[in-house]
């Protein structure tokens, strides 16, 4: 048995980078102090909040929004609303509403569930379906990220947000990072800053990852040690057509051998961002010529997705 390095209990997790040994208390101690460490590193709050936790119901962002509704009872000026965007993935996302609801009935945290069969007219299935039968590049991916960025960032605004926050982990933003690097896809790079840039637009909530710094793996203990890791257990049907997915396998087998890849990738993005933001010469973002959502080109991706798909009708355009 593998003991704690800090006290005599049975160890849960032991951390390959640092040699230590943790038991569940002095687990939940250490994740604790290191999102408090990455909110305040990378000033992702004030004292005055209104946080918007996206939630999907899968265990980051369960543990997100348990994380911060505890943290939230010891801050007057907070308050925690969540918001689950429901792409329509038969199987999947309906069981992972079932787990997203008992988690925020039983914090008592507000929450608001939008779905893209009323905002966008059509659900992700039907959408994938409609885009076969239309001939267009089949990109599941691509349609639920856009809409999905899309609802999150004007439902945050719509509940009054001062802030959207994601459950992002270390994982995750290395991932995108390296299937950037793979695509020369740079102005998806700069953005996976920690804390989004303000002031750009009006209507664009800020928002923040406040796993930035945290290994999917501890996101996950924690999950369960707090019992509300999801029931749900299936994966997204689409999940093995993208990148991500072989990427994620090959990550965390270069982990295995090299303990401290995932660190040292994610010091990589950030001396990049640093790097950049030195030299970068800021513009103000525009808005959506047909939805007056916020958009750096004349009509968001969001408006140009739904004209391919033929959701958008003559009076949309005039609008
Ligand atoms: Fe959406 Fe792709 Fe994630 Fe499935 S795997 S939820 S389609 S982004
Ligand atoms: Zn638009």
């Amino acid at each position: 048995m593998v003991k704690c390095s800090f006290c005599n209990r049975r160890a849960v997790y032991v951390s390959k980078t640092s040699g230590k040994a943790y038991c569940e208390k002095h687990f939940l101690e250490y994740f604790d102090r290191k999102v408090r460490r990455t909110i305040r590193k990378y000033r992702m709050l004030t004292g005055h909040e209104h946080i918007i936790i996206a939630v999907s119901g899968g265990k980051d962002s369960l543990s997100l929004i348990h994380y911060f509704s505890n943290l939230a009872k010891n801050v007057p000026g907070w308050k925690i609303s969540a918001l689950l965007i429901d792409e329509g993935i038969k199987g999947y996302r309906d069981e992972a509403i079932k787990d997203f609801l008992e988690v925020v009935e039983e914090l008592k945290v507000d929450y608001k569930i939008v779905s893209f069969k009323e905002e966008i007219g059509l659900t992700l299935d039907e959408i994938v379906e409609k885009s076969k039968k239309l001939k267009l590049p089949y990109l599941p991916c691509s349609y639920c990220g856009v809409f999905r960025r899309y609802l999150l960032n004007k439902y945050a605004r719509i509940m009054g947000g001062t802030v959207l926050a994601t459950a992002h982990n270390l994982d995750d933003i290395i991932q995108t990072f390296l299937i950037n690097v793979m695509k020369n896809d740079w102005n998806k790079i700069i953005r996976l800053t920690p804390v989004s840039r303000t002031g750009l637009h009006a209507k664009l909530v800020k928002r923040i990852k406040p796993f930035y710094e945290i290994l999917e793996k501890e996101t996950t203990l924690y999950a369960i040690l707090n019992n509300i890791y999801p029931k749900h257990t299936s994966q997204c049907p689409y999940a093995v057509l993208s990148s991500r997915w072989h990427l994620r396998h090959f990550l965390n087998k270069l982990e295995e051998m090299n303990p401290g890849t995932k660190y040292s990738t994610l010091n990589s993005l950030l001396h990049v961002l640093e790097t950049y933001s030195a030299k970068e010469n800021v513009e103000q973002i525009g808005s959506c010529k047909i939805c007056g959502e916020p958009s750096s080109h004349e009509i968001c991706r969001a408006c140009f997705f739904k004209m391919k798909l033929g959701l958008l009708n003559s009076q949309d355009f005039n609008g």
